[in-house]
C-alpha cells in the first residue's frame, strides 16, 4: 500500500458476504454485464459524471471490488489517485490485475478493509464513492459515519446502489427478473444460485431512497440529494462534508 494506509483486520460478521464474493470474483465482471445487459456501465459513468473530478484529487472507492469505479475515475481525472478498499481479497486481486494491465499501478492502491472500520486516516480523501457495496454492509449508518470521518472538509460522498422501489408498472416484471432470472443466470454462468439469490434479496431489504437520504444527513452530510436511473432500479445519492 503506497498512500500511507495501514492494513487492519476485518470485522467478523462480514464473513457471509465475503464468501459470496469469493465465489463470484472471477466471473464478477462478466456477470455484471450479463445481469444488467451492460447498463451497469452507464450507471457507473453517471456516478463519475456527477463527481465531476478535478485533476490531482484522491478518491477512496469503498467496496471497490474489481476497480470499475476506480478506473473510470482515473480515466476522467489526470494526475488523480485512487484507493480501492474492499473486504474481499479475491475481488481486490482481480482489481489489481486489471490496474496493472491498464497501466494504472502507480495511481492506484488496493487495501483490504471493512467499510465500517476503514484503515484510512481521518480527513485524508477528497471524495468517497461506494458503488453497489453499501447494501452489503452490516451497519449502514456506521459505514456512512466512516465516510464522514475519512473525508476532508468540502469532500464529496457518492453512493450508487440498487433501490427497492421501482415504477409500479414495472414492479411485477422486475420481481420476476430478480427472483427468477438472476438466480437462474447465477446458477448457469457462475454455478452459484444462492449467491445471486442473496443479491436479489438484499436489494429489497435496502432502505428507500428517501430513507437513505435521511440516513446520510443524520451522519452530518449536507446538501444531500439523490436521483434515480432506469425507472428507479438504481439510485445515486450525494452529500458534502462541509
Ligand atoms: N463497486 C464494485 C462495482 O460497482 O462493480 C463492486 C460491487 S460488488 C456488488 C460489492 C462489493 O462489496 C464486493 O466486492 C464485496 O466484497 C464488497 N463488500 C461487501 N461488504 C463490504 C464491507 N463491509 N466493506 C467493504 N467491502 C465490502
Amino acid at each position: 500500500t503506497h498512500f500511507g494506509y495501514k492494513e487492519v483486520p476485518v470485522e467478523e460478521k462480514t464473513y457471509q458476504v465475503r464468501k459470496v464474493f469469493n465465489s463470484v470474483a472471477d466471473q464478477y465482471d462478466v456477470m455484471n454485464d450479463v445481469m444488467s445487459a451492460g447498463v451497469h456501465r452507464l450507471w457507473k459513468d453517471s456516478l463519475i459524471n456527477s463527481l465531476n473530478p478535478r485533476p490531482s484529487m484522491h478518491l477512496l472507492d469503498v467496496a471497490g471490488g474489481t476497480g470499475d469505479i476506480a478506473f473510470r475515475f482515473l480515466d476522467a481525472s489526470p494526475k488523480s489517485t485512487v484507493t480501492v478498499a474492499d473486504i474481499n481479497a479475491e475481488m481486490l486481486r482481480v482489481g489489481k490485475d486489471r490496474a496493472e494491465k491498464k497501466g494504472y499501478k502507480d495511481r492506484s492502491d488496493f487495501i483490504c478493509g471493512d467499510a465500517m472500520n476503514l484503515p484510512v486516516e481521518d480527513k485524508s480523501v477528497d471524495a468517497y464513492t461506494i458503488s453497489f457495496g453499501i447494501r452489503n454492509v452490516t451497519h449502514i449508518d456506521q459505514a456512512i459515519r466512516e465516510a464522514y470521518r475519512v473525508l476532508k472538509r468540502g469532500g464529496r460522498f457518492l453512493v450508487l446502489e440498487f433501490s427497492p422501489q421501482i415504477v409500479p408498472l414495472l414492479q411485477q416484471a422486475y420481481d420476476k427478473y430478480s427472483f427468477k432470472f438472476i438466480p437462474q443466470m447465477g446458477s448457469l454462468v457462475a454455478g452459484d444460485k444462492e449467491s445471486y439469490q442473496y443479491l436479489a434479496e438484499s436489494i429489497r431489504r435496502f432502505p428507500t431512497k428517501e430513507k437513505f437520504a435521511d440516513m446520510i444527513a443524520a451522519e452530518g452530510f449536507e446538501k444531500v440529494e439523490y436521483r434515480t436511473m432506469s425507472a428507479g432500479v438504481v439510485a445515486l445519492h450525494s452529500g458534502y462534508k462541509i
